[in-house]
């Protein structure tokens, strides 16, 4: 006997691409691009606009202590739920798909199952995650203050419990409610791939297999000040000429250590400062990208190495995090998808960090679906995708959706 599976209910194109344009207007600045850092203003508007589509789905809200929402699709036999998120935070400046897609399809995808009236073991649960973007300079809190991964210390410190307060919040109950792997049945994210690699190859979908580990540090070069015009080129001590050989050997090492690493300085400051005076400390910073912990830890350690055999150098760890694999059962559930919706797609690394390497990190089995952007760009007022690009992305997780119900 062989069993019919039904097949997959369309998702509403029309009414996702509306409620896209319908939330990038919210904290929007005339030719500057989206304002809604987490938990400002614009962002707790986002927020509300976000509760109504929930209600408006007939979906249970629950807002949770660091004011992550939830919209739960109750299943019929109460198993763990499976989870798909994304964050409705901006950058400043930034663009109306980043973060916005992911939630979007997921609340288009529940909709779209409570609609054809499927029968679904599991609960399924949106979740649009506060400040994924670092708004007080540490990124994805709603996610990892929801599985545990942060303290109470850590948000004091950074601000983000004034934050809470100011919302309408209480820290003192940011924790009340952390859940923990076995809370789940997995995760999943639909985001923009935010770089060129899939419009470069001309595939549609990306399917994710690992999130980078990153790894920054600040190095600090000490010399001598001097008058520019007095001090012989002989007799100079110059911070930046010191550390000069490093900004073309750093991305050198890179290079040779994995095809797919990524090194950069990205932000470089002299001192005193002056035209007219020799840098007497020149201080930059490395980051360093990788989805294989060999790969930072090998730089790390020529980085150190070269450092320590120069004077006046000293590099000290600013942030630290982790490569984090995806489940390859969900890759797989993404490429069998694909291939039923005969769309192209390619296997790819996450350069950049996402709420789903929280998930990953904390033991839940995880996926992430890419679908390309215009030219790469994001995190900038241009941000583009199409219509088609959108649906595409969430007819292949409301696919993933209902092969994790089943599996
Ligand atoms: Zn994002």
């Amino acid at each position: 006997m062989t069993i019919e599976c039904p097949s997959p209910p369309l998702i509403n194109q029309d009414r996702l691409w509306r409620d896209l344009k319908d939330l990038g207007e919210i904290g929007r600045r005339a030719g500057e691009g989206l304002f809604r850092p987490g938990l400002s203003r614009a962002d707790l508007e986002a927020k509300a606009w976000f509760k109504e589509r929930l209600l408006d789905a007939g979906l249970e809200v629950i807002e949770d202590g660091v004011l992550n929402q939830i919209g739960r699709l109750p299943g019929k036999r109460g198993k763990q739920p499976v989870v798909v998120g994304s964050h409705l935070d901006t950058v400043p400046g930034g663009g109306s798909y980043d973060g916005a897609l992911g939630v979007l399809a997921g609340l288009e995808c529940t909709r779209t199952l409570k609609e054809s009236g499927a029968d679904l073991d599991h609960d399924l649960e949106v979740i649009n995650f506060s400040d994924e973007e670092g708004a007080h300079g540490i990124g994805t809190v709603g996610s990892r203050a929801m599985l545990g991964l942060l303290s109470k210390t850590e948000l004091d410190s950074c601000g983000f419990s004034q934050s809470l307060a100011r919302a309408g919040g209480n820290p003192d109950q940011a924790f009340s409610r952390v859940r923990g792997a076995e809370d789940f049945k997995a995760y999943l994210e639909l985001h923009i791939e935010q770089g060129k690699v899939l419009e470069s190859r001309g595939d549609q979908i990306g399917v994710v297999s690992a999130i980078v580990g990153i790894k920054r540090y600040k190095v600090t070069v000490t010399g001598e000040p001097g008058h520019a015009g007095t001090t012989p080129m002989g007799l100079r001590k110059d911070a930046l000429v010191k550390a000069a050989p490093l900004f073309t050997l750093l991305p050198q090492w890179v290079s040779e250590q994995h095809p797919e690493m990524v090194g950069t300085i990205g932000s470089l400051d002299l001192l005193p400062g002056a035209p007219n005076v020799i840098p007497a400390e020149c201080s930059f910073t490395v980051e360093l990208r990788s989805v294989r912990q060999v790969d930072l830890d090998q730089i790390q350690k020529r980085l150190l190495k070269y450092a320590k055999a120069k004077s006046g150098w000293s590099v000290r760890m600013i942030y630290n995090t982790s490569p984090a694999d995806l489940s390859s059962e969900l890759m797989d559930f993404t490429g069998q998808a694909c291939e039923d919706l005969e769309l192209s797609c390619h296997r790819m690394p996450s350069g950049a960090g996402h709420d789903a390497r929280s998930f990953a990190v904390a033991g839940v089995k995880t996926g992430m679906i890419f679908v390309p952007c215009t030219q790469g760009l994001s995190h900038c007022p241009v941000e583009a995708i199409t219509k088609d690009q959108a649906a595409r992305g969430c007819q292949v997780l409301l696919h993933n959706i209902l092969s994790l119900m089943r599996a």
